[in-house]
């Protein structure tokens, strides 16, 4: 059942005794300040029995643990052992000087509780509602924000066919196992698939691997296993009762290794089968982590895993929203709903969003345009080779003409296909400005203008959303955009310091557990900045209630003596009754370097 945390601060409490050793202008501090107001314990009841078992580690704690977790950058058991025995952290978690206020596997049940409930949004909206007691973020009005994304290097190993292959099987063989309750090696030996128990099947197969025939042998091996293994769990799967977790265990692992045969593997005539050429923006790359994806963030740029977009209010610079897609999804992909995400999460109005080129396409900006959220990207450069682009061309929509560099004009437009969608369709019917041919013949800039090989003359052609584009393209040689490129550096700043808080390798296996560590370090991201403003400008203290601090006062002596004995014996003693300012006044200012944050 719910356990929480007594509203009454002890005089014993790690903030009440270490706050002015660890240092007022910390991180550490500001969350001792903040975590009544941060995270309420009855915020997260609805992840515990009423009535049933003993009380938990208070959840707020448990928040603040993760908070802590996701700045330092450490592991659970680090998290488990730095709250029993570290003051920066007893002092956050307003933790006695002898507490463990829990273990590490409270820390990863609350985790998961968090992920699997999608509760940890509630850590990210207290962010969002400290930077408005704070001040940094506005209650009310319009805000512009800023969109990027940034690329997220997945957990899971990723390999070759060969190896992918290999660890489809055995993650089947070892739900198998685990159903049959057979010790692993037995059942391996009599399925005659032993060899998969080793380290490494390329390793081990000991071929040469410049000989087509032998590496056309072992995919052969390969594949035939991987099927046999398939049956192998179609029948098991006969006997499991329907929707229970060995059939879900089943079917999931048949999946990805059914996954990687039909995305790797080609069949040729007869049982021969090779390796299928190209890739696919949806190959599965890592058995270990069948979300990730082959990703490009530029065209130098390669990467394996997922992809983060943010979105940051550029007044403010607090993040606003974040969102986990996969790592081959193009820019503006779900960016609309990031912005619909931020309007929820803030409760503002969305003056404009700012993006760059990657959010500049013709389809994405009438989606804009019909959520009503005017959209601030520059058109994509379209870039031709040697010849004219399309962007040299003036187009006249009103009088439906277009002038070619050497000023011929023409109004001949024609039907030229259907535009398709990638399945194939078409989607709606294209149309081009024919330049007549003999014009084009006879022009001097002909071989600056397309292809020698071409009979016909130059075509241009004319999108639906020809209109969005040439005003994206009057905006921009405007004086506004400057200002735009400006405020949207903002975004690229916010990132780095996500980038600081360790998100560009994914610490979880899988899409929603990295959506919850891009969440934490966007909520440490902006309780760091507000922290760090917050230094600068007054604000309501909270913590102690007034018994507490009536109470500290009295006992000041005592409090004193403990702190003296237990924190710094190596101190020259001073008197009892100026301990206290002493340690407000002094230490910080000798030792803040060693523990200022990194706001
Ligand atoms: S080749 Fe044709 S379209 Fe190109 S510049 Fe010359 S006249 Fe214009």
């Amino acid at each position: 059942m719910l356990g929480r945390r007594s509203p009454q601060a002890s005089i014993f409490d790690g903030d009440q005794i270490y706050l002015g050793h660890v240092g007022r202008n910390t991180f550490y501090a500001f969350l001792a300040r903040e975590r009544h107001r941060l995270f309420r314990d009855e915020d997260f009841a609805g992840l515990y029995h009423e009535r049933w078992g003993r009380p938990s580690v208070p959840p707020s704690t448990l928040c603040v643990a993760l908070l802590l977790q996701t700045y330092t950058g450490c592991s659970d058991q680090e998290a488990s052992e730095r709250a029993a025995y570290d003051q920066r952290w007893k002092v956050a978690l307003g933790a006695g000087e002898l507490e463990r206020p829990f273990v590490k596997s409270t820390l990863q049940m609350f985790r998961a509780q968090l992920t699997v409930h999608s509760e940890e949004m509630r850590l990210f909206e207290a962010s969002l509602e400290a930077a408005r007691r704070a001040t940094v973020l506005r209650r009310d009005g319009q805000v512009r924000i800023a969109l990027d994304t940034t690329r997220i290097l997945g957990r899971g190993a990723v390999k070759d066919t060969y190896n992918l292959l290999a660890d489809g099987i055995l993650r089947v063989m070892r739900v198998l196992v685990r159903q049959s309750r057979q010790p692993m090696e037995e059942w391996a030996r009599s399925k005659d698939l032993a060899h998969y128990l080793g380290s490494s099947l390329k390793g081990e197969a000991g071929i040469d691997w410049d000989d087509d025939q032998a590496r056309q042998a072992l995919l052969g091996q390969l594949v035939s296993d991987a099927e046999r293994v398939l049956e192998l769990a179609r029948r098991a799967r006969g006997g499991c009762a329907a929707g229970s977790a060995d059939e879900e265990q089943l079917v999931k692992a048949s999946e990805v290794l059914g996954q990687v045969l039909a995305q790797d593997v080609e069949r040729k005539s007869g049982d021969e089968v090779g390796i299928r050429k190209g890739t696919s923006a949806e190959r599965v790359c890592s058995v270990h982590d069948p979300e990730m994806r082959h990703g490009r963030k530029s065209k130098a740029t390669r990467f394996d895993g997922h992809k983060l977009a943010v979105a940051v209010d550029v007044e403010s610079q607090v993040i606003t929203a974040v969102d986990v897609m996969a790592g081959s999804a193009q820019d503006d992909e779900g960016s609309l709903e990031l912005a619909e995400q931020s309007q929820q999460a803030t409760g503002l109005e969305i003056e404009a969003a700012l993006g760059d080129c990657a959010y500049g396409s013709g389809p994405n900006r009438e989606r804009f345009e019909e959520a009503g959220i005017s959209l601030l990207a520059k058109v994509p450069a379209q870039r031709r080779g040697e010849h004219f682009s399309k962007q040299e061309f003036e187009i006249d929509l009103e009088q439906m003409t277009c002038r070619c560099p050497a000023g011929q004009l023409t109004s001949k437009l024609c039907r030229h296909g259907y535009q398709r969608d990638q399945a194939g369709r078409p989607i709606r019917l294209r149309q081009v400005f024919q330049f007549e041919a003999a014009v084009c013949a006879a022009c001097p800039l002909r071989p600056q203008c397309y292809k020698p090989d071409r009979r016909e003359g130059r075509r241009i052609e004319v999108t639906g959303h020809e209109g969005r584009i040439q005003a994206a393209r009057a905006w921009q040689r405007s004086p506004e955009f400057e200002r735009f490129g400006i405020e949207r550096q903002v975004v690229e700043h916010r990132i780095a310091r996500m980038v600081q808080l360790g998100i560009r390798q994914a610490r979880y296996v899988g899409r929603a557990k990295t959506l919850f560590q891009m969440r934490m370090a966007a909520t440490v991201a902006n309780l760091t900045l507000v922290a760090g403003l917050s230094d600068r400008r007054p604000t309501h203290q909270s913590g102690p209630t007034w018994s507490t601090r009536l109470a500290t006062a009295s006992l000041t002596p005592f409090i004193a003596f403990l702190a003296n004995r237990s924190v710094d014996r190596w101190r020259s003693r001073p008197t009892t009754n100026g301990l206290l300012r002493r340690r407000q006044e002094l230490i910080p200012a000798r030792e803040m370097a060693a523990f200022r944050p990194r706001f």
